[in-house]
């Protein structure tokens, strides 16, 4: 009997009809339906067959041209191809590409960074921060001394004076800024200036604006942040995993150590693959247009909502996503996700600032314009999404209101046609 079935070597997901099944769904899904969630994007086919590739077979430790295991010569230039994109894209002396995911490459920083039980001060997730910087259902919850930081109840942006006088009374080894659901731009050196004033490491998390700090079109984190990370597949619109940027070579070494072997074992290398092609992209002067039209989109959304009479958190975005306070509807961010999602329109629910209602139920929203911006969409299909967005608030247990919005969002995906292709 022969040791590899038929077709090993060359059939692809035909091979497995169940699974191919699943797969060509969930393409349906991407083709036929408008995507807002600000944690997605749409790659391109060259990081798609990257990320596809032969490299997955291939198992490296150790950073390029210093590897454990030999045979990799091809893995070394890839991800030193990667790394080098990587650094001229940030402006910046040095970077791993080697984290599986955002939140492996915080977890390698603090583990390079800091020694058990150091303190933390990170933006609660409640006013938008991220669940890797210390929320207290994670390992970096229990290994450090986490102090949140929120945002002002009458603004709903950082507070300044507030963070300063956190880091002054818990001195804090590391200060982060960046999160998941903070809509607007952010005091890089503002944070620095306070983390010097108490000899804290500053971390930018800029995983939800790398693109548009690529782009030039928000504020970027150096020369201000000791180190900066990042997730690969937001708004730089790339492979799935992390990265970690920084300019001080005595921090290299810490690092490094802290993500291989001190996080993850050996590198995904069809993901650094991926992320190569995705910074390479990103190198491209229409990759500024991109997110130049992200704001322009978001903006146009954020502003229809407003006329509809629906109240965005801080009255506006400047990174590409928006929280929509659902309280002018009298409906949580559950249900409303759930009607959006019969009518065809990707989101998910978000705590805002000072929610009354638990994280299961929450009073918002959180949308973004990265993947409709990808697919083409422009300023004038963001305004009929926000007019789609609003007939299903008013209704959302209307089947009749949900079936015509499903109508609508089918013929405006179809006018922006994705991977013909196939998978
Ligand atoms: C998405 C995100 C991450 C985590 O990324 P994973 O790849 O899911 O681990 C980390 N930090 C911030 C601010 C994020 O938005």
């Amino acid at each position: 009997m022969s040791t590899l079935h038929a077709g090993y070597f060359s059939t692809g997901l035909d091979a497995d009809p169940e699974l191919a099944a699943a797969i060509a769904g969930e393409l349906k899904r991407q083709q036929d339906g408008i995507e807002l969630i600000a944690s997605e994007n749409l790659v391109s086919r060259c990081v798609l067959e990257a990320q596809g590739s032969v490299l997955t077979n291939k198992t490296v430790e150790g950073l390029p041209y210093g590897r454990y295991y030999g045979g990799a010569e091809f893995a070394d230039a890839i991800e030193a191809l990667a790394v080098k994109r990587a650094t001229e894209l940030f402006g910046c002396a040095f970077a791993n590409v080697q984290p599986h995911s955002g939140s492996n490459a915080n977890a390698g920083v603090y583990l390079g960074l800091l020694k058990l039980g150091d303190c933390i001060l990170s933006m609660n997730t409640a006013a938008g921060g991220h669940i890797s910087h210390g929320h207290p259902a994670t390992l970096t919850g229990r290994d450090y001394r986490i102090v949140p930081y929120g945002v002002s109840r009458e603004t709903e942006q950082i507070d300044m004076a507030e963070v300063r006088a956190l880091a002054l009374k818990e001195r804090p080894r590391l200060i982060i800024v960046g999160g998941s659901a903070y809509p607007r731009s952010l005091d890089f050196s503002g944070f620095r200036a306070i983390a010097d004033e108490v000899g804290a490491f500053l971390m930018v998390d800029m995983a939800h604006f790398a693109g548009l700090v690529a782009a030039g079109v928000y504020p970027h984190p150096f020369p201000h942040a000791h180190v900066v990370t990042s997730t690969t597949y937001k708004s730089l619109r790339g492979a799935r995993g992390g990265l970690v940027l920084w300019n001080d070579p005595a921090l290299t070494d810490r690092i490094s150590y802290g993500i291989f072997p001190g996080v993850q074992g050996s590198v995904m290398m069809h993901a650094v693959a991926g992320k190569a092609a995705c910074f390479g992209e990103a190198l491209k002067p229409e990759f500024k247009a991109y997110n130049a039209a992200v704001i322009a989109n978001a903006r146009a959304l954020a502003e229809t909502l407003q006329q509809c009479g629906v109240r965005i958190v801080s009255g506006g975005t400047d990174s590409g996503l928006m929280l929509v306070d659902l309280a002018a509807r009298g409906i949580d961010g559950s249900l409303a996700a759930k009607a959006l999602e019969a009518a065809g329109i990707a989101v998910n629910k978000n705590l805002i600032p000072f929610d009354p209602n638990p994280p299961e139920a929450p009073s918002g929203l959180r949308l973004s314009a990265n993947a409709g911006t990808a697919r083409g969409f422009g300023v004038e299909e963001f305004v009929a999404i926000g007019q789609m967005i609003d007939r299903v608030l008013r209704a959302p247990k209307d089947e009749a209101v949900l079936a015509s919005v499903l109508a609508s969002v089918r013929a405006m995906a179809a006018r922006f046609p994705i991977y013909t292709k196939g998978p």
